[in-house]
């Protein structure tokens, strides 16, 4: 492949401070060069490098590739019904989860990896070029093997999530379902996962339960990262920072023990603006996690029940406007964020060596995907120096 050159960027962000100025190391009238799917180098426009291939970016922004770290793409049928319930004032309960299984259990395999592909598309199209995919629609050992495998075909960040709750038929033996997310199930899926994850939260798992799922996944070589602290303060947290957890996620009851404790680790919080605001629930300050020191993540966390988005724009604008952050650090957070949260360093970046994974606003400035909410400002994006 050959090199190419990307000119007329108005802001470069590359999220390397030694590279520019800010939280987001941002290059003004900047330049990039991709050579072999990586980028080969960054800096003001009027030290670029000759480069024979030339690419105009409009005098947009460019910045690195959206990173979502949590989705939950592998699924069938929808819940709108439940959607329009609490809109019109029902509360939100995990219970919602079963309708889920019970389409997806029912769905064949071409219908699952179709779904997977059309709401990936969606994702690329808004800019994301990394993701992350849950199982926890199966929930028996075929169908939670099936979730992975249909989930590895598009991405190596696949989470196995049998105990995302306990299904219906176990509903009088929550031991005997743990025995079996432990056991059979856990070995039927780890080949087809990195992560393991868990709901430890009212209505799903309690921190005893959490801890015996995690642990039995590191026995196996996973990396565990949790969902926690959404519906109420909870252990979610705490656990996820003793088990050394890449992320935890929701976040959005926290008690100042619970933020000290994040603050002195290497566990990311992801926040999930879209749950928030598809439940009608209360947002997480990211401010205090912020102010506190603590890495912070958003992403989509696109699930039919709860947060039926793939826009990043739009979680990053819910982000700036509910929970406080700046345009800059929700900007950070959708990319260098979610990168953390995947223990990736390839990605989330503009850095020579970093992948090619890069994406052209037509607004100049990152923060316009805030100040313009709702408009599709993503003109372009590329992976692995590709445009896609
Ligand atoms: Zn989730």
């Amino acid at each position: 492949m050959t090199a190419f050159l990307v000119e007329d960027i108005a802001l470069l962000v590359t999220n390397d401070p030694a590279a520019g100025a800010g939280l987001l190391g941002s290059i003004s009238a900047g330049a990039l060069v991709v050579e072999s799917g990586r980028v080969a180098w960054t800096g003001p426009a009027v030290r670029a490098p000759a480069c024979d291939v030339r690419i105009g970016a409009g005098g947009g922004a460019v910045l690195p590739g959206f990173v979502d770290s949590h989705t939950h793409l592998v699924f069938a049928g929808d819940r709108l019904g439940d959607f329009t319930g609490r809109m019109t004032g029902a509360p939100y309960s995990p219970a919602g989860i079963s309708a889920t299984v019970a389409a997806t259990r029912a769905a064949p395999d071409e219908v699952l990896t179709a779904n997977v592909a059309r709401l990936l598309a969606e994702l690329r199209t808004g800019g994301v070029t990394t993701v992350e995919v849950k199982s926890g629609y199966g929930l028996t050992v075929p169908d939670e093997a099936r979730a992975l495998a249909i989930a590895r075909m598009f991405t190596d960040e696949t989470t196995f999530l049998g105990a995302h709750v306990v299904p219906a038929e176990f509903a009088g033996n929550r031991d005997a379902y743990l025995e079996l997310v432990t056991g059979p199930m856990l070995a039927a899926a780890a080949p087809h996962a990195r992560w393991i994850d868990v709901f430890c939260d009212r209505g799903a798992f309690d921190e005893a339960e959490a801890r015996r799922v995690c642990t039995a996944g590191m026995a196996v070589g996973l990396t565990p990262r949790l969902h926690g602290n959404q519906l109420e303060p909870g252990p979610g947290v705490r656990l996820a920072v003793e088990l050394g957890a890449a992320s935890v996620d929701h976040c959005t009851h926290l008690t100042d023990d619970d933020v000290a404790a994040l603050a002195g680790s290497a566990t990311v919080a992801t926040l999930l603006p879209g749950a928030e605001f598809s439940t009608r629930s209360p947002y997480p300050d990211a401010r205090r996690l912020f102010d506190a020191g603590v890495t912070v993540a958003i992403a989509t966390d696109c699930n039919p029940g709860t947060s039926y988005t793939t826009s990043m724009s739009f979680c990053i604008a819910l982000a700036v406007r509910e929970m406080r952050m700046s345009p800059a650090e929700a900007v950070w957070a959708a990319t260098a964020g979610g990168a953390r949260a995947l223990r990736r360093d390839d990605v989330g970046v503009l850095r020579p060596g970093s992948r090619a994974d890069f994406l052209v606003l037509a607004a100049p400035d990152p923060g316009y995907l805030a100040y313009r909410p709702g408009v599709p400002l993503v003109a372009g994006v590329w992976k692995d120096g590709r445009r896609i």
